[in-house]
């Protein structure tokens, strides 16, 4: 095991040994890590030097080395724009770099059972490393979860719980039950799952110098570690200037937002979340108090945009070619508000962070140019098509 200790970003105190929150009650982090890249295959080992615990890379499912395309929508906006696709992971979204990275812990340490608070992305993330390691998982979910959700998540042989009762305290329910039943739980901003999230930050930077990047944000995990990731780049001397980091959030469930807004260092719970954007609606973040001091620290910023934005931006992206879940189409949306007040200027470099597939939620999509057609009629029915 590699030599570290763990802070809490909020108040500063430091652990020598594994918690997975600060007394406190904020979220801890491992303290900056420096280095350097080698040449290798895989982010895992270019960024060797980076990570708390030596990723086991017999565990590793593909994670990570997502493409950066550059986007046909950053012409009519003025700047230029890339799309970092991160839909391409072993299920779909970047979850699976920061369960990676944390399964692989917790097989160090000799844990048998892993677990998660989520009802979509990291669920069946969590599920799928768990499989691939032979760990058991414990899946605990919302009353509300849908059954073709579930489905999803139980394929990979996990324990799916549905929970009743209140969602936001599950989290903090699970990790006290973790300690006492020998389950190592996997949360949102889990400290590990925060380190192998910097791999975006380490890969985009391989690639090109952005001057802004967008990232859709919920329980700030993924904030947290893109921000962490450019932090310790620069330290390292590998970078020479940060890019300015946006916080994206729903309207209809933005706590973050909400307080950057109105200059306080603490978020409030957001009453009555709605919005189509269900993988960022997580009404009480446990990193945003995190996540609000970074934005104030360097002067960040944080953005909302609303589901009539998000559900055209979505399509939007189809149109070129990438299908991404509501929640991840929230980056697009926000840079059309920047662009257009100027907040980022035209000709800027831009990245927005696509972070997960379409095809893990297809209730809400209109049908699209579908018609039916006799065998007969062929002819005339391809005719008639556009
Ligand atoms: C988890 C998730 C997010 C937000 O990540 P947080 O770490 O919770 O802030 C954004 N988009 C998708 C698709 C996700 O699954």
């Amino acid at each position: 095991m590699r030599t570290w200790r763990l802070i809490c970003p909020v108040c500063g105190k430091t652990y020598d040994k594994l918690v997975q929150r600060c007394s406190c009650g904020e979220p801890v982090e491992f303290e900056h890590f420096k280095g350097e890249p080698y040449i290798a295959k895989t982010i895992w080992e270019r960024f060797w030097d980076f990570w708390p615990v030596e990723p086991e890379m017999e565990l590793s499912l593909g994670e990570g080395d997502t493409p950066l395309v550059k986007s046909k929508l950053g012409k009519e906006l003025g700047v230029k724009l890339y799309l970092k696709n991160e839909t391409v992971n072993p299920t779909w979204s970047f979850k699976d770099r920061g369960t990676f990275l944390s399964v692989s812990y917790a097989v160090k340490a000799g844990h048998k059972t892993v677990g998660t608070v989520s009802t979509g992305n990291m669920a069946a993330s969590v599920a799928a490393y768990a499989a691939r390691a032979g760990l058991n998982a414990k899946i605990l979910v919302s009353e509300s979860a849908s059954d073709e959700k579930l489905k999803a998540v139980s394929v990979y042989g996990a324990d799916v719980i549905k929970v009743r009762g209140d969602y936001g305290r599950l989290y903090f329910e699970s990790l006290k039950l973790g300690e006492k039943l020998g389950i190592y739980f996997i949360n949102s901003d889990n400290p590990f799952r925060v380190e192998g999230y910097k791999g975006i930050a380490f890969e985009i930077a391989e690639e090109l110098t952005p001057e802004y990047v967008l990232i859709p944000t919920s329980s700030g995990g993924l904030f947290r570690g893109i921000a962490k990731g450019f932090i310790e780049l620069k330290e390292s001397g590998l970078i020479e200037e940060l890019p300015t980091l946006i916080a994206v959030q729903a309207e209809g469930c933005s706590p973050i937002c909400r307080a950057f807004k109105e200059g306080k260092a603490r978020i409030e719970r957001f009453e009555n979340p709605k919005t189509v954007a269900k993988a960022i609606a997580n009404p009480y973040p446990p990193s945003g108090n995190a996540v609000l001091k970074l934005l104030h620290e360097f002067d960040w910023k944080c953005t909302t945009v609303d589901d009539d934005e998000i559900i055209e931006d979505q399509r939007e992206l189809a149109e070129e070619g990438l299908f991404v879940q509501p929640a991840s189409a929230t980056g697009i949306a926000a840079l059309k508000k920047l662009a257009k007040s100027g907040e980022i200027e035209e000709g800027a470099k831009v990245v927005s962070i696509l972070t997960g597939s379409g095809l893990k939620v297809l209730s809400h999509m209109p049908a699209g140019r579908i018609s039916n057609c006799l065998l007969e009629e062929l002819e005339n029915c391809i005719r008639s098509g556009s």
